[in-house]
């Protein structure tokens, strides 16, 4: 398929790429996502035609940094009419992420704590909020006081800063007992505080690398700290299955739509201007989403 691009989602991820803690085949582009209009279809495509609206995630190779690409139509789903490009750009990734990881990584019930990092960026806006929809207690961890506000708006019931003694608050808030899973997006800075903070048989659930990447771990770890379980996930092995992608397409624009997940774009800039997005990023200044304009 070639789409126009409308607007398109910026990652954390885009970063790893660029600077090759993800190793890409060279020349590369940047950017995994996006939303646009189909302006060829090429091949056996059934069920996407030329003018519609579509949106997708993929893996390598990455070009959504573009103004038109050619994507695999195995990633692309149609966009339901409500829903802008923009909010699409910004929510596809983030909010598929946030499905898996509520659903597979560990499977979240009413009344269990969870700790989640980064409340208030891209994927722990939403993460946050879908926790607190299925019934969850939500402790968020920011790296700000402005972000505090932020995270408490999406549902949090406490928020920590990263600079807090997170272990001790944890285990005040949860009367000692620790919460059932951990969402660490950090990384190596928060690795082994994280486990720390986890009840018995609890779910470490390593999701990113915002600070590096995790130093090795030795299994007993997990053992030490009550039968623990550690995944380290990534969205693409989620997705790769079509049954699965639209499955978790159609309950994200659901509630996007029902506006019982707000998507905040708190940052746009031109594509062309790409460079200040990645830095803004890093540097910690975003919150929210972040896409750019062709
Ligand atoms: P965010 O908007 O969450 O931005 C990253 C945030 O990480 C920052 O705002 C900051 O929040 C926090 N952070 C903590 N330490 C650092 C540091 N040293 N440098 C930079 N940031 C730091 O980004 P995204 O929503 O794009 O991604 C969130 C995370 O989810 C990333 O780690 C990403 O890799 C991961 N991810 C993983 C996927 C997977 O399949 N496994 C898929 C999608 C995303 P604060 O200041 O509040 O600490």
């Amino acid at each position: 398929l070639v789409i126009v691009h409308d607007a398109i989602g910026v990652n954390m991820i885009d970063t790893y790429v660029r600077k090759g803690l993800y190793p890409v085949d060279l020349p590369s582009g940047l950017g995994g996502e996006a939303a646009g209009i189909i302006t060829a279809v090429g091949g056996d495509v059934a069920a996407l035609e030329p003018g519609m609206r579509v949106a997708y995630v993929t893996p390598p190779p990455f070009d959504a940094y573009s103004e038109a690409r050619v994507v695999d139509a195995r990633w692309v789903v149609p966009l339901p009419a409500e829903l802008d490009s923009a909010t699409a750009a910004a929510v596809l990734l983030k909010g598929l992420t946030s499905w898996f990881l509520l659903h597979r990584s560990y499977r979240v019930a009413v009344g269990d704590w969870l700790l989640i990092y980064a409340a208030a960026g891209g994927v722990g806006s939403l993460l946050v909020q879908w926790a607190v929809q299925l019934g969850a207690r939500v402790i968020g961890v920011v790296g700000s006081e402005s972000k505090r506000e932020i995270a408490a708006a999406h549902g949090c019931h406490h928020v920590l800063l990263a600079s807090d003694d997170v272990v001790g608050r944890v285990r005040a808030l949860t009367d000692g007992a620790g919460v059932a899973a951990v969402y660490d997006s950090v990384g190596r800075d928060t690795f082994m505080a994280s486990l720390d903070c986890l009840a018995p048989h609890g779910v470490m659930v390593s999701y990113g690398n915002a600070s590096g990447p995790v130093e090795p771990v030795a299994p007993l770890e997990l053992m030490r700290r009550g039968s623990l379980f550690l995944t380290r996930p990534s969205l693409y092995d989620f997705i790769n299955d079509r049954g699965l992608l639209e499955t978790g397409a159609r309950e994200l624009f659901a509630m996007v739509l029902a506006g019982t997940l707000r998507v905040d774009i708190n940052q746009r800039f031109a594509l062309k201007d790409a460079a200040d997005a990645h830095r803004a990023l890093e540097s910690r200044q975003t919150t929210g989403a972040t896409v750019l304009e062709p």
